[in-house]
């Protein structure tokens, strides 16, 4: 599954927001029964309306979304770096996320401590990715070192790394994250297998007061512009309006979104806005039984996302029945897709549509 990690300086909400998130009815709503691997891990449905419209359609017995993983990753100070602290472990838990939910205090309150003595999310987010470089300059450093043997002897993949390292410290040491540098597709690879922090595609969740949940305001604008500046994206959230919700029936919550002028819960745009940040897409699978979602990369073949099911899907790949979700609403189902010749049956080299509904067949 996809992971993201909700960093942020100490203070700014995101034990708040990660409580609201994976407590939220929409989380739970899931056949799975809710789960939080680990005190600071948790798994959230993606909400798609044209799940439901689906297992609507065809009458399935269960619900089943697809889901995203958040890592509450704890507290960044100044220093982790170093190691001082949980700065160490700090970094390792980033180390294994695909995207980096960077939170920002957006909101003014005298009763929350500030660590720095003032409410500045582009200082906050300053502080956060010089730590993130310093971090990467040093973990590169260490890679050259023991880099150096096999680069003597000849090995291809640690010339191919060491060019890279090489690229990416140049980067750094311009005061620059290594996510500038631009990368040929034959390294694509070997570039995303260094894991570096600061590669990692960033969505600066704006924290805003209660009142500020539908525009915004003054910081979050701030941080809309450097997120723009970065080709990074950003939300803005009230995590305490998000904690309220998170405690409501869906019925309830719509009531109290429509009271603060929302049309949809900041989670479910914080959900969706993480989905764009990694170019994921979903197909379903509808039957009877079952209708489910399932997340793929976009541009992912049709015997790659029968895998996110089950290996032995895409070892005994033979084709992908694939009807596509609008056919699939607008004729009213699969047998009468099937009997307008809109189901077209996929080979290998199928490329998955986002929304496509697919039926597998494969040899076991
Ligand atoms: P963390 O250290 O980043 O995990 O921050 P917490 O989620 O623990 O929040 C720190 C403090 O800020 C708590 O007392 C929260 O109740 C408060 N807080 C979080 N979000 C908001 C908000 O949007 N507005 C206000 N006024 N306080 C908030």
């Amino acid at each position: 599954g996809f992971k993201m990690g909700i960093v942020g300086m100490p203070n700014v909400g995101k034990s708040t927001l990660f409580n609201a998130l994976t407590r939220t009815a929409a989380a739970q709503a899931a056949n799975f029964p809710f789960c939080t691997i680990e005190p600071n891990v948790g798994e959230v449905a993606v909400p798609d309306a044209r799940l439901d419209k689906l297992a609507e359609i065809a009458k399935s017995k269960s619900i089943i979304p697809t889901r995203m993983t958040f890592v509450d990753i704890a507290g960044l100070v100044k220093g982790a770096s170093k190691g001082e602290g949980l700065g160490n472990q700090f970094l390792a838990n980033i180390r294994e996320t695909d995207a980096i939910a960077h939170v920002l205090r957006c909101f003014e309150d005298g009763d929350v401590t500030h660590v720095d003595g003032r409410v500045d999310p582009v200082a906050d987010a300053e502080t956060i990715e010089t730590e993130l470089m310093l971090a990467d300059l040093e973990s590169i450093e260490k890679r050259l070192q023991n880099l150096v043997r096999k680069v003597k002897g000849g090995d291809k993949d640690a010339v191919q790394q060491v060019r890279l390292l090489e690229q990416a410290k140049a980067a750094l040491e311009d005061g620059k994250p290594a996510r500038v540098v631009e990368v040929d597709d034959e390294d694509r690879k070997a570039w995303k297998m260094l894991q570096l922090l600061t590669t990692k595609p960033v969505l600066y969740v704006c924290n805003v007061g209660e009142a500020e949940a539908a525009e915004g305001n003054a910081h979050s604008a701030k941080v809309a512009e450097m997120a723009a500046a970065q080709g990074n994206s950003h939300v803005i959230i009230s995590a305490q309006i998000e904690e309220e919700i998170s405690q409501l029936d869906d019925d309830e919550a719509q009531m109290f979104l429509e009271e603060m002028g929302l049309d949809e819960a900041g989670l479910d745009r914080l959900i969706k806005a993480g989905y764009e940040l990694l170019n994921l897409e979903t197909y379903f699978t509808v039957g009877p039984k079952e209708a489910r979602a399932w997340t793929i990369r976009q541009g992912t073949t049709a015997p790659k996302a029968a895998g996110v099911i089950h290996g032995d899907f895409e070892k005994g790949f033979i084709r992908a029945e694939t009807i596509a979700y609008d056919d699939f609403v607008t004729l009213g189902g699969e047998q009468a897709a099937k009997e307008a010749g809109k189901m077209r049956a996929e080979g290998k080299g199928y490329i998955v549509k986002d929304g496509d509904v697919l039926h597998f067949l494969f040899n076991t």
